[in-house]
């Protein structure tokens, strides 16, 4: 295989990188199944490769065979039944949204990439987006799944068939009967993307592929639960302070006021906004703007009135400004677009700044665990602008015995993204190798503080090979070890996604 013909295969989103032996272009199930059977047999790695989206460096093999799956992605691709859509898992997620609108339904989930990234990469890495305030994750709408294990066997799965008995999944195979532990389900009330766990509602050995990054079985099609469609009201609020407004999305988390019930609420700090302002100047900012809340709800036809009369009151009286220019409610359709176009422009402005500095931007993705918004945002504040303190004496001599130099004692940043979920992204964004580095470690101890106060060193992107070692740090040693029994159960030979989630062989 030429290089040429595998570099494009070998980098993600975030600039990540692999490198791999043979490429094989296929979407073909059969195909799939004899050439997992084939590395099973010989013990090769197989990773599988759909829109590169991620941005752990999931996607990308560490040697071994890439399955790169075809790219052609369409509405009509997708068969809506009822309150049901089923769609080969190299559908655009944007497109099955398309699908479920025609049909006068509606899918939740929104990641922000869905008109880039597949639905089958969505259900691998339990994708997230600004929805899941009210929704949850893509794998809370799964129900149903056509699945190729590593030994070549094609199970076609539904919600319900296989929950779980006495603490393991039981599956007839050709080989005969399969038992594989069941993992803990999703702790309630905290966004994570941590590799294998289920639904706390009807679990199923469905969840196990639910966030396996490719390391359990290739995913063909995907059978996903929707919702009547309703309309949408939204309203972009710029707040001159940003205490009031976190004031209002914890009233949002905990007793919204009456009328209220958001499917999203989302946060851009000052200095993503004026990243955008100075990028986007017609999406006119106000100067005096502290940070900005983007929040949707959905509701039925002929109570919009009632609906934007509900925000307004409960807005003015946390004390957002009452002016047209800060406070915007969306009166049309494409009053929506334009709010989800600024939605956009935040992120792009900021990786723009990245690119233009010529080196990555460290996005985080850590969710904090319920009731800590406040102090999250504080610390976010705090450890940008006092690196030192928030590494600490002992991380600040390590840093300095490991770089010759004291790491940069502030960081440029930018924070955006799911507040309501206590899931802000911080962007840090180094102007040299040197601050690049003091942010890979600021990072790590931010994780490490996360992780102590009960939140997810993932809470939407995944794991991959970028998260594995702060994942084996934080993750209690039985958990890492039942996850291996998953996949010595599902994946014996140790094939699939070879280095996701943790380390193969151990
Ligand atoms: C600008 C931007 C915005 C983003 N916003 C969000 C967001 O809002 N929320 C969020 O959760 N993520 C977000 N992401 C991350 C990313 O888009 C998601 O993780 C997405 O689900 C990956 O889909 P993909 O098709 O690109 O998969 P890939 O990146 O190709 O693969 C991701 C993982 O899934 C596995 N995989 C893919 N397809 C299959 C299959 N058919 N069978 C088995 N395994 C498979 C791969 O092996 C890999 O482990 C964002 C990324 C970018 C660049």
């Amino acid at each position: 295989m030429s290089d040429d013909a595998l570099a494009p295969y070998l980098v993600d989103e975030a600039g990540n990188r692999g490198s791999a032996e043979r490429l094989v272009r296929t979407g073909d199930l059969a195909e799939i199944a004899a050439l997992l059977r084939q590395a099973s047999a010989v013990g090769v790695p197989v990773t599988f490769s759909a829109r590169r989206t991620s941005l752990t460096g999931s996607a990308l093999p560490d040697g071994g065979w890439l399955v790169v799956l075809p790219e052609d992605s369409s509405p009509d691709l997708v068969v809506v039944d009822g309150a049901e859509a089923t769609a080969p898992a190299r559908v655009l997620v944007s497109d099955v949204e398309a699908a479920a609108d025609a049909a006068g339904r509606f899918f939740g989930p929104d990641p922000t990439s869905r008109k880039t990234c597949s639905i089958g990469g969505a259900v691998a890495c339990n994708a997230s987006g600004a929805r899941s305030f009210r929704y949850g994750p893509t794998g809370a709408w799964v129900e149903g799944l056509t699945v190729c294990l590593a030994s070549g066997e094609i199970l076609r799965l539904r919600r319900g068939e296989h929950p779980p008995i006495d603490g393991a999944f039981h599956l007839q195979t050709a080989a005969g009967p399969l038992v594989i532990p069941c993992p803990p389900a999703h702790p309630a009330g905290l966004k994570d993307s941590l590799g294998y766990a289920t639904q706390r509602e009807r679990p199923d050995v469905i969840d196990l592929f639910v966030g396996s990054e490719g390391t359990l079985g290739y995913l063909h099609d995907v059978t996903l639960r929707l919702l009547p469609r309703r309309e949408i009201f939204a309203a972009l609020v710029f707040w001159d302070a940003v205490g009031p407004a976190l004031d209002f999305v914890q009233q949002l988390q905990t007793a919204p006021p009456a009328g209220l019930a958001p499917m999203s609420v989302e946060w851009f700090d000052r200095a993503s906004l004026e990243l955008a302002a100075a990028r986007h100047p017609r999406l006119g900012v106000p100067a005096s703007a502290a940070a900005a809340l983007f929040v949707e709800q959905r509701h039925d036809k002929g109570d919009e009135d009632a609906v934007a009369m509900a925000w307004y009151e409960a807005l003015l009286a946390a004390g957002a400004p009452d002016d047209d220019r800060a406070l915007r409610i969306a009166r049309n359709k494409r009053d929506l677009e334009a709010f989800r176009e600024f939605r956009h422009a935040v992120p792009e402005s900021i990786n723009a700044l990245a690119r233009g500095r010529g080196l990555r931007k460290l996005g985080t993705d850590l969710a904090w665990p319920p009731g800590t918004l406040h102090q999250m945002v504080a610390y976010y504040d705090a450890a940008v602008a006092d690196v030192h303190q928030a590494l600490g004496a002992d991380g600040v001599a390590a840093f300095t015995a490991a770089h010759g130099h004291p790491p940069a004692s502030r960081l440029d940043a930018a924070a955006f993204g799911h507040i309501g979920d206590n899931h802000v992204h911080l962007n840090l964004l180094p102007r040299d190798a040197a601050e690049a580095a003091a942010g890979k470690a600021l990072y790590h101890a931010m994780s490490l503080h996360c992780a102590a106060l009960g939140g997810a060193i993932s809470g939407e992107h995944g794991v991959g090979k970028s998260k594995r070692d702060v994942l084996a740090e934080v993750l209690p040693p039985a958990r890492l070890a039942q996850m291996r029994a998953i996949k010595a159960a599902l994946d014996p030979a140790g094939v699939l996604g070879r280095g996701n989630l943790f380390s193969w062989p151990g």
